[in-house]
């Protein structure tokens, strides 16, 4: 077991804390205690009708703090309070698509790492829509480095052609479930790939942040 699978264990085992502050609290659906859970913003991007591109949160205080321990620091137990928040998002896609697809991390990266964030949340978004996850139709097939700190148009260049979709699968209606969102370059990149194999994708990401 890597340590980041410890770290999140010992933490299941632990008191209840809340996502954004990381401060004991009992428990609520949304994992954050009475003085975060105002502090949530959803973004500008409207879910309802579904958009083809749209994230559920502003990335920043409590829920940007939180996001930073569930994707760096092993917190994986954090999937689940971040996860029910994002699904309250996706349930505008309800009826809508057929499949949840996580954004892939490269091999490489996924080792490094221990989990991929964005599976865990894709995770308890196709369970609460009630749709089947499907981890392998999209693959990572290079790795592209960090996106933070390129200009918008280095970020498309650097994401191009970094995605295979694998072709046997049949077409499906598709909700793709990333964590944080700047540009979307990633996000369209990803989309597209999936989009040329004859899939109809929306894509969904827990937060977004201005690049
Ligand atoms: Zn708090």
């Amino acid at each position: 077991m890597t340590y980041p699978a410890l770290a999140g264990l010992a933490l299941w085992l632990a008191p209840s804390r809340c996502a954004g502050c990381d401060l004991p609290f009992d428990a609520a659906a949304t994992g954050l205690c009475p003085a975060c859970a105002p502090l949530l913003e959803p973004t500008p991007y409207p879910l309802c009708p579904p958009q083809p591109a749209a994230a559920a949160f502003v990335f920043q205080g409590p829920l940007a703090d939180a996001v930073r321990r569930f994707k760096y620091a092993g917190r994986t137990e954090l999937a689940k309070p971040l996860g029910w928040l994002l699904a309250q998002s996706a349930m505008a896609y309800a009826g809508a698509v057929e499949r949840v697809v996580p954004m892939p991390l490269h091999s490489g990266k996924l080792r490094q790492r221990g989990y991929n964030p964005a599976a865990l949340l894709a995770r308890s978004v196709a369970r609460q829509l009630g749709v089947p996850l499907d981890v392998g139709i999209l693959t990572r097939v290079r790795p592209t480095g960090a996106q933070a700190g390129l200009p918008r148009e280095a970020r498309v260049q650097n994401v191009r052609g970094a995605f295979r979709a694998d072709p046997t699968v049949a077409s499906a209606r598709l909700l793709l479930i990333d964590d944080v969102r700047t540009t979307g370059a990633t996000l369209a990149e990803a989309g597209a790939t999936l989009g040329a194999q004859g899939h109809e994708v929306r894509t969904l990401a827990f937060a977004w942040t201005p690049s």
